[in-house]
């Protein structure tokens, strides 16, 4: 029997449909901006996002960090959630290529209070000079929270967090590598929850099932600055239009099955929810990332023997387990990966 996948989202295969059309693609030159494949993609992206524009590049961390490059100068501090992706998992390249000092919120599974982005920016004070502290120029968020086991912002906190840093004078990125989960739960528009943004960062291989690839958008200065630092990183990836047709296709046959992904999700955190020895609300699974803490036994034990028996899933800390629904996984491997934590489980 295949190994049943749920390390990550970015684990899904493209489909046959999905590789014709990535085969057939009319492509150019993207460094000289002539893909017609690429531009199709920016275009409807941007629109999707109600964003004058947007930039198409290999990687979500590269348009995270591009992105956040194109707000900031070199000392500046920038607000992410203590467990952003941003921060955490791009290999420190807020520090390494945009030179920026990471300030951390509070978020509980990564939503934080508009109180915490005041009380980080702090209050200046004639007394004191205001060329001494490093400047905050830039807030991110994250939506949906990875490390918070996919949780989808409200969006009334998300408009009282972005208008907090709007009238603290700082620029708003969103990451929104999984955004699209976070409109297929609530049906909150993809432009809505993008609104108070001056950049949107999404990523066509999360669960969306393309290959590659992710999108910046913004408004045309964001996004004509943005292609420069994509440039600068090595981002021109020439006939992209090949794997950009693997994320329009995504965009426009995969958001719609989102839904069903969620279900299968859900199903499974509300099955290993009633297992001993497993501490899981499975209220707190929104969309397709399903947490879960073990009350016995290690992490690592746990998805060594969940491996050994047919299913992989990521250990994270010592007791943390990761199991990320997508598109490739049926409802029958959803049965298959409860039955197999089961037995895992057991021989902790
Ligand atoms: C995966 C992910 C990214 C980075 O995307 P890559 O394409 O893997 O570089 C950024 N932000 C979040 C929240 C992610 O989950």
């Amino acid at each position: 029997m295949a190994l049943i996948d749920l390390r990550s989202d970015t684990c899904s295969r493209p489909t046959r449909a999905m590789r014709e059309a990535m085969a057939w693609a009319d492509v150019g030159d993207d460094v000289y901006g002539d893909d017609p494949t690429v531009k199709e993609l920016e275009a409807e992206t941007a629109t999707l996002l109600g964003k004058q524009d947007a930039v198409y590049m290999p990687t979500g961390t590269m348009t995270n960090q591009v992105g956040i490059r194109a707000h900031t100068e070199p000392g500046d501090a920038v607000l992410f959630d203590q467990n952003a992706h941003v921060y955490l998992l791009e290999g420190g390249a807020p520090a390494a290529y945009s030179g920026v000092l990471p300030r951390l919120l509070p978020g509980v599974r990564g939503i934080f209070t508009a109180a915490d982005v005041a009380a980080a920016v702090g209050q200046p004070h004639p007394f004191f000079p205001a060329t001494v502290p490093a400047p905050v120029t830039l807030l991110c968020v994250e939506n949906t929270h990875n490390a918070g086991g996919g949780a989808v912002w409200p969006l009334e906190r998300l408009l009282e967090v972005t208008s907090a840093g709007r009238a603290l004078g700082l620029g708003l990125h969103l990451d929104g590598a999984r955004l699209w989960h976070a409109s297929a739960a609530t049906g909150v528009e993809l432009e809505e929850y993008g609104a108070p943004f001056d950049t949107v960062s999404v990523c066509f291989s999360k669960a969306l099932g393309a290959p590659m690839g992710s999108c910046l958008a913004g408004s045309a200065e964001l996004v004509a600055r943005a292609r420069r630092f994509k440039q600068q990183v090595g981002g021109g990836f020439r006939q992209a239009g090949i794997v950009a047709a693997g994320a329009l296709h995504a965009l426009r046959e995969h958001r719609s099955l989102l839904p069903e992904v969620h279900a299968n999700a859900r199903r499974f955190a509300e099955a290993v929810a009633q297992l001993d020895g497993v501490d899981l609300d499975p209220a707190e699974v929104e969309t397709n990332i399903v947490r879960f803490r073990l009350t016995r036994g290690t992490a690592a034990a746990f998805a060594e023997e969940a491996h050994r028996l047919g299913l992989h899933v990521l250990p994270s800390g010592a007791d943390g387990v990761r199991a990320v629904f997508y598109l490739d996984i049926s409802p029958a491997d959803t049965d298959r990966a409860i039955t197999i934590a089961a037995k895992a489980l057991a021989t902790l």
